[in-house]
């Protein structure tokens, strides 16, 4: 389970900050952190991420995946079979075997990650012993990397966190005295442009995305980088970061116009570009993206909103949802709370929101159905029952799955949240 990471200080922005913070512990439904892959796999294009787990962990991502199937993908699972788990046969001998085979057949792949499971935690296999072995064999040609992915250690996006804060080991030390920006976390190919075009646009010529789209060009860091996350559940990864002498810039998440506009703001304050030059830079795609809401505002306006802890996406989607959706906020579950990295989108909620961090599903349940909200975000285990409620959901993977980061998405979000309302509207007509 997560720890609260001592992340380095990061002021308190305007707003009341008084959310009321529940903490629950009980049963929970939520995805194990294989489920990252999904994403991972598609930005690392030279990469692959091999389970060592069960048939479980290989149908988690055969469904997750989709048709992806059908092409061969950059994942797969080496099973654990029964005499793995008797002890009749050693592991690591199977292990080297399948990745032996697996690397001869694809020797484009220039990084293999082992994705640790339930079943891999349970036998005690040691997959750093066997990623080092394993490297040991096959580098330069491979880098092997080791992280866990499964449902006792991690939950859902927690999957990212551990494979980013292995990657962050491998980054070679920037020897560069300019400072250099570093944006942390996978974003969609077409988002990154468009952000990269925006700072750089702002002057910082500087500018790193990781992970980055081919995993053998990792990002130089050094005591003159300066990162921003882009997304909220990196805890892990920015205190290796730290560790490694990088600075972080305190920041909302870059989810609609506020959050966007202010991450920019941010950046162009840490890398010390001029505010104006900044608001001139953002205006017309703010203002684009502004008038792109109206649609969804018109629906969503004064209707009220419950998430259920998944992703650590939602405090950043409840702040939007409220401030810019004019929704009203019933209850925000996380499955984690790091309150150093939420400290600036906390101070926007409204004072005495709801936040609940942890899960005891069925007290959350009987909850979420005595305040019978307008729109329900929650996982797909959940989301039929409550439609068979009468509740309208939405599914919480989708938000994840799809790009909603930055000015030209923040139409696709407010769609993905007015969507099923508008799908209700239809069918009572
Ligand atoms: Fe299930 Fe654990 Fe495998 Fe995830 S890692 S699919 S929770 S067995």
């Amino acid at each position: 389970m997560r720890r609260d990471i001592p992340i380095q200080a990061i002021p308190p922005t305007e707003g009341c900050g008084d959310v009321q913070v529940r903490q629950e512990r009980g049963q929970r439904e939520v995805f194990c952190g294989l489920t990252g892959i999904i994403w991972l796999h598609r930005k690392m294009q030279d990469a692959f991420f091999l389970v060592v787990g069960s048939r479980t962990c290989a149908h988690l991502l055969q469904s997750a995946a989709g048709v992806m199937i059908f092409a061969e993908p950059r994942f797969g699972t080496a099973i654990i079979g029964e005499r793995d788990l008797a002890g009749l046969v050693d592991v690591h001998d199977e292990l080297d075997r399948i990745v032996g085979q697996l690397l001869a057949r694809r020797p484009n792949i220039r990084t293999l990650f082992l994705v640790g499971s339930c079943p891999s935690e349970v036998i005690k296999l040691d997959l750093g012993r066997a990623a080092q072995r394993l490297h040991g064999l096959h580098a330069p040609q491979v880098r092997v990397l080791h992280y866990s992915g499964s449902g006792i250690e991690t939950t859902f996006t927690q999957g990212e966190d551990a494979c980013l804060q292995a990657l962050v080991e491998q980054l070679p030390e920037r020897e560069d005295p300019a400072p250099n920006l570093m944006v942390v976390g996978t974003l969609a190919e077409v988002v990154e442009d468009q952000l990269r075009g925006l700072i750089e646009g702002m002057g910082v010529s500087q500018v790193d995305f990781f992970p980055p789209r081919q995993s053998h060009e990792l990002p130089a860091v050094g005591p003159n980088t300066r990162f921003v996350l882009a997304q909220p559940f990196l805890a892990d990864t920015a205190r290796a970061l730290q560790a490694r002498g990088a600075e972080i810039i305190p920041a909302l998440f870059p989810l609609g116009v506020e959050g966007t506009s202010r991450w920019l703001h941010a950046i162009a304050q840490a890398m010390g570009v001029a505010e104006a030059r900044c608001a001139e830079v953002i205006a017309p795609a703010a203002a684009r993206a502004e008038r792109s809401l109206a649609a969804a505002r018109e629906v969503l306006d004064g209707k009220s909103i419950f998430f259920f802890p998944d992703s650590q996406l939602e405090i950043p989607l409840a702040r939007f949802a409220q401030r810019e959706l004019g929704m009203r906020l019933t209850e925000v579950g996380t499955p984690y709370l790091h309150r150093q990295l939420m400290a600036p989108e906390l101070a926007l909620l409204p004072s005495q929101t709801e936040v609940c961090e942890g899960q005891d599903v069925d007290a959350q349940l009987d909850r979420c159905l005595a305040a019978a909200p307008d729109l329900v975000v929650c996982g797909l285990g959940l989301a039929n029952p409550l439609e068979a409620k009468g509740l309208t959901t939405k599914w919480a993977i989708e938000l994840v799955f799809t790009p909603i980061q930055g000015f030209e998405q923040a139409a696709d979000l407010a769609g993905l949240l007015s969507r099923p309302w508008r799908r209700r509207l239809k069918l009572a007509a």
